[in-house]
């Protein structure tokens, strides 16, 4: 038994200094790739359950590693805001998102929204809403064009701080989110005090909405719950027709996942939003 508590002991130690070597050598590339441009951005289509049409569309950043290929965001946002790496690059999927939508932006497309995915530590800077309002003006943007997703960790401290801040956005125009809702620690009582539009049902819900009773029972309260305070619904991480009809029938009002689409880069999104899109 000690021999063997030793060895694992030596792999512990060994694992350790691999993953602190690992990190860094992560922070070096996600540096060479903010100062070199190795990011893309994808976007996932959101579709209105009546029409099947686009009505939308979600920014999700991409890495495309030189060396190790595909890193996804659950790996290398969390070290970004580690390092504070996150605020440039924020900056940069702000950027780009703006640009892309100004592309987008033509005959009945008009007021098409993206919504572009926004850490914690971004918000919280006092400078947020003025850089957004900046991105806008830079590229002559309707501010509805834009929507911002939250997660409820945000909410969670400084209440006077964020309220204020979320009502500066709603000034401006541009709409708010709350991403993953379900999953976070905070009450409800900020729901009807924060002037938000819409809630995202976390895709852990949605998975399991035909084969749990209870994460239907859960999903269909969360659908009636943002009905009554007059907020919009949208599904994240739909699969399969059947979960598509269960929120369907429960009057989910739009859709998101694999099984209208994958995101997919901006050139692809143009062309379907040209065939399938439009209001
Ligand atoms: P999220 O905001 O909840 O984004 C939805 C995630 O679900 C995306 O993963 C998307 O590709 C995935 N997804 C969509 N439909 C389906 C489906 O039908 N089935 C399954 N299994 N997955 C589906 P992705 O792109 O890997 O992003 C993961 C998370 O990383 C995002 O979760 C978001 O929290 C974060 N993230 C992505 N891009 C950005 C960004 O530009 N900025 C920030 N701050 N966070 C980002
Ligand atoms: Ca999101
Ligand atoms: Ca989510
Ligand atoms: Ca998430």
């Amino acid at each position: 038994a000690k021999r063997e508590g030793r060895s694992t002991w030596h792999a512990y130690t060994a694992d350790l200094s691999a993953s602190v070597a690992e990190r860094l050598a992560l922070r070096n590339d996600l540096q060479t790739a903010l100062d070199d441009g190795g990011f893309d951005l994808h976007y996932q289509p959101l579709v209105d359950g009546h029409t099947g049409r686009i009505v939308g569309a979600e920014a999700l950043l991409r890495w495309p590693h030189p060396v190790r290929g595909q890193i996804p965001p659950s790996h290398f946002i969390p070290l970004a805001e580690e390092t504070g790496q996150i605020i440039p690059l924020s900056d940069w999927v702000l950027e780009t998102a703006c640009r892309d939508i100004g592309r987008l932006r033509t005959g009945n497309l008009s007021d098409f929204p993206v919504m572009v995915n926004i850490s914690p530590l971004h918000f919280q800077r006092s400078d947020f809403v003025s850089s957004i309002r900046a991105k806008l003006q830079a590229y002559a943007l309707p501010a509805k064009c834009l929507e911002l997703e939250i997660t409820e960790g945000v909410l969670l401290d400084n209440a006077a701080h964020t309220i204020a801040k979320l009502g500066e956005l709603k000034e401006l125009g541009v709409r708010v989110s709350i991403d993953d809702f379900g999953t976070g620690y905070s009450s409800l009582n900020y729901l009807k005090n924060l002037p938000i539009d819409k809630i995202k049902i976390d895709r852990s819900f949605v998975n399991e909405v035909i084969s749990d009773r209870h994460d239907a029972a859960i999903t269909k309260a969360i659908i009636g719950l943002a009905h009554h305070l007059s907020l919009k619904v949208v599904a994240e991480g739909v699969e399969t027709e059947s979960q598509f009809w269960f929120l369907k029938r429960n009057f989910c009002d739009e859709f998101q996942g694999y099984l209208f689409a994958r995101p997919m880069p901006f050139a692809d999104f143009s062309i379907r939003l040209r065939e399938r899109g439009g209001r």
